[in-house]
């Protein structure tokens, strides 16, 4: 085991810890940028440093087309590579190879894909996915696991689960350097709690340096997604951390930090900056709308980063989509805001405010919860759906600034509304936390 992890505060079930890795000292809740071959799109590792990441994540699929694992192994790893003197993390490869190719079939022996240089077929099995990443050599390594959509139901989801674990044992036999890597299992199981917990039960078995939550962010509803995250963290070690994969929503760190897990990896922040999009604390700015043409005020007036320091919304708004400045400055502010987010729910769990934080979080990122909170007898006499309506009816036309796309989000992929998250977020996060 390569790594250290000591809780230094805790709020009910979140908790603040440190993360020694090989390569940095972690602070965590933390969010890891996600970045392709060997960097973060447009941006420096010296501006990664200033931002405050801590731990970014390779992408080992991309890695092993370009430039190729034993090039960077050659090379003296992939720290030494992209000149980052932090923390790293690499995915096992196989999530792409399913997302990305079509042709991607999984059996036992591992993932057999078409390859995209010359069409030939290749298989990727859990002992070369691992061999893979220690030729890179990020501080945290990701088990291949078999990987089914949560909306996919039925013995599929049981076979996945279950192959997840027996490619777990391959995994941990082909890794080389335990002592300078961190391999992760990956708990998988879909929505079905049973599946659940006999795949959190066998990877605990095993005693790995870490553990992560996948199989989600795929379409599933907010209240399934959260429950899954409450019953594995739960059940998970207390001393190892805890590793939601693919969560990138503010919204849904601040959740699933409630729920006590400890880091969270997604494209989002990066990739809504390249269509012209900015994360504020109300929720999203859209630097393309016309009313940002001669709105000479910062992204966000409230926040301390180089580009709102330096930058107007016009120019900005001049740049974007047309010049790779613009995307470039976007995902400078959008990470400095996620790095932001992680440090406050660090230092606001160390300092007892956790309540607090997230209660002003919510305030200013769902104005409607505010109004929801104030009505939530009411909620339960009236029509749910109409309420939520005519709310974002509301904030949607009324606002030509701030589109508080989080909305959308909180309502299920924009199906406006089907559940009743609202309550459910304020139960969960400011008063049950305890019980579960
Ligand atoms: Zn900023």
């Amino acid at each position: 085991m390569a790594l250290r992890f000591e809780i230094l505060g805790r709020f009910n079930r979140a908790r603040a810890a440190q993360l020694t890795l090989p390569h940095f000292v972690c602070q965590t809740p933390l969010f890891m940028p996600v970045g392709t071959q060997g960097t973060i799109k447009g941006l420096t590792t010296n501006q990664l440093e200033e931002i405050g990441c801590q731990i970014i994540l390779g992408n080992t699929y991309h890695l092993e087309l370009r430039p190729t694992s034993e090039l960077i192994d050659e090379l003296g790893g992939l720290h030494k590579f992209m000149n980052w003197p932090r923390a790293l993390l690499t995915d096992s490869g196989g999530f792409q190879m399913v997302s990305l190719l079509h042709l991607a079939d999984i059996t036992e022996e591992g993932v057999t894909f078409q390859s995209p240089v010359d069409g030939k077929p290749m298989l990727l099995t859990p002992e070369e996915s691992i061999q893979i990443q220690n030729r890179i050599g990020a501080d945290i390594i990701m088990a291949l696991d078999d990987v089914v959509r949560t909306t996919i139901t039925g013995p599929r989801v049981e076979e996945a689960m279950y192959r997840t674990l027996r490619w777990i044992d391959r995994c941990i036999a082909a890794h080389k350097r335990p002592n300078e890597q961190n391999l992760f299992g990956i708990v998988q199981g879909g929505l079905d709690p049973v599946l659940r917990d006999i795949c959190v039960k066998g990877l605990v078995d095993r005693n790995l340096p870490g553990y992560a939550i996948g199989g989600l962010s795929g379409g599933e509803d907010k209240d399934s997604f959260w429950r899954v995250v409450a019953q594995c963290t739960a059940a998970l070690p207390e001393d190892k951390p805890r590793y939601v994969m693919g969560v990138g929503y503010p919204l849904d760190i601040v959740v699933c930090s409630a729920l006590g897990a400890d880091m969270y990896d997604c494209v989002y922040p990066t990739r809504t900056a390249r269509f012209g999009t900015a994360l504020v604390p109300e929720g999203v700015l859209k630097l393309k709308h016309k009313a940002m043409a001669d709105d000479v005020r910062p992204i966000d007036p409230t926040c301390r980063c180089m580009v709102c320091k330096n930058y107007t919304r016009a120019y900005i708004h001049c740049l974007v989509t047309k010049d790779a400045m613009g995307s470039q400055l976007l995902s400078y502010h959008n990470l400095y805001y996620m790095m932001k987010l992680s440090r406050d729910l660090h230092s606001s769990i160390i300092q007892g405010q956790f309540p607090e934080f997230v209660r002003k979080f919510l305030r200013k990122m769902v104005l409607v919860l505010e109004m929801a909170l104030t009505f939530v007898p009411c909620i339960f006499f009236i029509n749910f759906s109409l309420f939520c309506f005519v709310f974002c009816f509301f904030f949607f036309f009324t606002n030509h600034e701030l589109f508080l796309v989080n909305l959308d989000h909180f309502f299920t992929n924009a199906e406006l509304p089907t559940s009743n998250c609202i309550p459910f977020l304020a139960s969960w996060s400011f008063h049950v936390t305890k019980s579960h």
